[in-house]
């Protein structure tokens, strides 16, 4: 069987063709791959590095508009007297101060990222900065600086950041579960910068959680290049060879072995740990992976993200958190990270699922 290829596929031309017989769905200046250079700063620490993705030119403007919501959208610009401005400077040039519209007549904005934004007119802010903090597929009741990177991803209004930021200010359910105001302190140690996803990661545990499905804690795994993400349901007195396989089955089989894991766990639970991952390459090779055992607030930071996101939507008896874990890591993978401004799904797949 020949499975050489004739051409390149196009990934975004076909994508262009799907989405053109179906009206609830457009995609806005989709251009075909190539590659990419993105800039990315790390940390104050750090100063920068930059990362060549096979992608598109431009960030692509990618939203499901129901008609009905389409129909609204056009209504209540020619109401909103921002917007109506907008539209006649529209009507006299194809672009104004980064506006422009769609070929459904929507305006979109684009910021200084190359992303193209769906213009929202004053009126309907509100139910956007609901759908987007208060759900559990949104950003799940994250703080300003995460809901606002989040919404800020898809969408643009004048002055958002202050209506945003009164949003959550006023919102009963921040209220209640009250956000950590600051993080442990501690001396940070700088960990060398990683040159590609999954070369440095993060491994901690978020627990003791209530029993759910008969696990109470989460192996969390985090990418320190991409920031992305994995979040793994296991128990307390998980061992070190049931971590390793877990590690080896979720982890190394998609992004393989890392050069460095940074973990708070001692050193004898890190050397039977990896002793168990490289029986699990299969490998005789001695395999070694340095570890970095200080706090890192980045981590910190995350665990309190989910944990606030549990509080939040867990059921009454507590017990639903295992089915959320898909939502939230989805959640929590597509919105923009505060160190590097891109989602991290985006910065290891090269597009915005
Ligand atoms: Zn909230």
């Amino acid at each position: 069987m020949d499975l050489s290829q004739e051409k390149d596929i196009d990934f975004y031309g076909r994508m262009r063709r799907k989405f053109k017989t179906r009206a609830a769905v457009f995609f806005s200046e989709l251009h075909s791959p190539i590659p990419q250079e993105f800039n990315i700063p790390l940390s104050n620490t750090f100063s920068s590095i930059s990362l060549l993705y096979q992608t598109s030119k431009k960030i692509e403007t990618h939203l499901h508009i129901d008609p009905l919501e389409l129909k609204l959208l056009q209504e209540e610009y020619s109401k909103d007297p921002y917007f109506t401005n907008i539209l006649e400077e529209l009507s006299k040039s194809e672009s104004f101060k980064g506006y422009h519209l769609s070929p459904d007549q929507l305006i979109l904005f684009q910021d200084s990222l190359g992303r193209n934004r769906l213009c929202i007119p004053k009126s309907m802010t509100s139910s956007i900065m609901n759908e987007t903090h208060d759900s559990i597929m949104g950003t799940a009741h994250v703080g300003f600086k995460r809901s606002y990177a989040r919404i800020a991803n898809s969408f643009y209004w004048p002055g958002m950041s202050r209506d945003i930021r009164s949003y959550i200010t006023t919102c009963p359910t921040c209220q209640q579960i009250k956000h950590a105001r600051h993080l442990p302190y501690g001396l940070l140690q700088p960990i060398p910068i990683p040159s590609q996803p999954f070369e440095v990661i993060t491994m901690d545990f978020i627990g003791e959680l209530p029993f759910s499905k008969n696990y109470n804690t989460i192996f969390v795994l985090v990418c320190k290049l991409t920031k992305f993400t994995f979040f793994i349901p296991c128990t307390t007195n998980l061992t070190e060879e049931q971590a390793a396989r877990m590690f080896f089955d979720k982890i190394v089989t998609l992004v393989g072995l890392p050069k460095q894991i940074i973990s708070d766990r001692d050193t004898q639970w890190r050397n039977n740990f990896w002793k168990e991952v490289c029986l699990a390459t299969g490998s005789k090779r001695a395999l070694t992976a340095t570890y970095h055992p200080q706090a890192d607030s980045q981590t910190e930071i995350l665990n309190q993200t989910i944990k606030v996101a549990i509080r939040a939507f867990i059921n009454s008896s507590r017990d639903n958190w295992v089915d959320l874990l898909p939502y939230l890591s989805f959640a929590y993978n597509n919105t923009p990270h505060t160190t590097t401004k891109f989602t991290p799904s985006f910065l290891l797949y090269g597009f915005q699922p």
